[in-house]
């Protein structure tokens, strides 16, 4: 199949049910204004973040991976007035370019970036007894992906819904001898949810304006 077709598709989408407003054109202009790189979600996927949070009424948001803050936005948009999100970002520029970001959209009072390894400012949540999150998005470095899924689920309820970005990297998952630190780090994700008794999951595929990829879909089980 032309792959045209599916940017063309993705495209009458976001059109029809995802457009973007200037605070979000203005957050991808300034990943190259600031010579960041273009790896944000869609905006097909930043409204499908948004249904996802308002199917499980999320109030409370655990992000890994701000960026620049794009899906940080979407989904801080769909938290009510009182709603809280929480993002972790290792590199301190691009968190400071995402909170302005994030101001310019007016929706400082909602997020709370923070600055560090999300593999130790995770337990830091954990020993400040954060109250657990009702949606988890992790888009972060994804050789730890196992290890972030782990940590998601000790900052969860029953109900709670994980959402893992790039997890079939253009189908390079299906190769059990990559070498690529990142395909190994999400196919450990993958095929570690198969057993996993905590989480009723699927991996939903994706195409259109990004490569073929896909996302973890998991629901803590009750
Ligand atoms: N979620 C963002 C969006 O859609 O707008 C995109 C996130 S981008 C794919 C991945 C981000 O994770 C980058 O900003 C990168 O600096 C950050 N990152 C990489 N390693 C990290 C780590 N160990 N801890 C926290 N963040 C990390």
């Amino acid at each position: 199949m032309n792959e045209d077709i599916f940017l063309k598709v993705d495209n009458y989408i976001s059109n029809l049910l995802a457009p973007e407003d200037k605070a979000l054109t203005d957050t991808i202009k300034s990943l190259e204004e600031e010579d960041m790189p273009r790896i944000s979600v869609s905006a097909n996927h930043g409204k499908f973040l948004q249904v996802l949070m308002m199917s499980c009424n999320a109030k409370r948001v655990l992000e890994l991976g701000t960026l620049a803050g794009y899906s940080t936005i979407w989904q801080a948009r769909a938290l009510p007035e009182n709603g809280k999100l929480i993002s972790l970002e290792v590199d301190p520029r691009y968190a400071e370019v995402a909170r302005k970001n994030v101001e310019n959209a007016g929706l400082s009072h909602k997020v709370d970036i923070r600055v560090g390894k999300a593999l130790d400012l995770l337990p830091i949540l954990i020993a400040e007894n954060e109250e657990p999150f009702d949606f988890i998005f992790i888009d972060a470095d994804k050789p730890p992906y196992k290890e972030y899924f782990d940590y998601a689920l000790k900052l969860s309820r029953p109900g709670t819904l994980i959402v893992c970005d790039n997890v079939v990297r253009e189908a390079k998952i299906l190769d059990p001898h990559s070498t690529d630190e990142r395909v190994r780090g999400v196919q450990r994700l993958n095929e570690s949810l198969q057993g996993n008794k905590n989480v009723t999951a699927t991996i939903l595929q994706t195409v259109g304006v990004k490569e073929h990829d896909g996302m973890v879909i998991a629901v803590v089980n009750r």
